[in-house]
């Protein structure tokens, strides 16, 4: 019932010149029967937005400021994204929180933002290795939730999009077995089953990231919650990030 929904992050990666030949790249040889979006850096924006406009490739930020205008020296705003055709902001990744100390009410105060300006979210949340260890994991991804989407309505949260990214799968190599992955996405759903509804729960799109490649999608989206995949390594080349994209539940 829910689409697949597949997401790219090249994170600080790819020059305006990289960031273009790899999204011809994938206009030219993959298929977009999937939900697809790519997130190149700020500085390759505006060229790739050019590139992808009347495709079906959707085009996101990965960050945005908690303000619109003013002293916010290095900041970007949602009206300079939306500017540029930007249609998604990806928000709170763990990168975010854990080296520029973004908190839960950093991120809560974006989505409101992103949202105001029309732009939809795709909301990271996900335990670090040591949250793991201790048996906290539940608690820290419920936690995120409750209060990232403080004050965010039924009808706001169809702009969202949930990214469950175990920190300790980043990046890594290592990537939560799909049991696991599943549990915890069964975990989101069922707070926003608490927090919203049963429908809202039904519909939400709930991501895996962490280490998703050609080899192991699959199996991750096999599992009934996982809904798609937000990828940072794996979206970097064509021929890794076709294979996830055209993935076919
Ligand atoms: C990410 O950047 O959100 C991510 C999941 O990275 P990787 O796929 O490289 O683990």
């Amino acid at each position: 019932m829910r689409i697949s929904y597949m997401a790219g992050n090249w994170k600080m990666n790819n020059t305006r010149s990289e960031a273009l030949s790899l999204v011809k790249e994938l206009l030219d040889n993959g298929s977009f029967k999937n939900k697809i979006l790519v997130a190149p850096s700020f500085t390759a924006l505006d060229a790739v937005a050019k590139v992808v406009e009347g495709t079906d490739l959707i085009l996101g930020a990965q960050n945005m400021s908690t303000d619109e205008s003013g002293a916010h020296t290095g900041e970007i705003s949602p009206l300079m994204l939306k500017d540029l055709g930007v249609e998604v902001v990806i928000l709170g990744h763990s990168e975010r929180r854990a080296i520029y100390g973004e908190t839960d009410i950093i991120v809560n105060t974006k989505i409101h933002l992103a949202l105001k300006h029309k732009l939809d979210v795709i909301f990271c949340i996900g335990e670090t290795l040591e949250e793991r260890e201790s048996g906290i994991a539940e608690k820290i991804v419920t936690d995120q939730v409750v209060e990232g989407l403080k004050e965010i309505s039924e009808n706001e949260l169809s702009a969202i999009t949930i990214a469950y990214e175990p920190v300790w799968a980043i990046g890594t190599g290592k990537t939560a077995t799909p049991e696991d992955a599943d549990d915890i996405h069964k975990i989101i759903r069922r707070k926003i089953e608490d927090l919203y509804s049963k429908d809202a729960a039904d519909k939400i799109i709930i991501q895996y990231g962490g280490s998703v490649k050609p080899s192991n999608v699959k199996e991750l989206m096999a599992k009934p919650n996982i809904d798609g995949a937000l990828v940072g390594g794996a979206a970097l080349k064509a021929e890794t990030f076709i294979p996830i994209m055209e993935y076919n539940k």
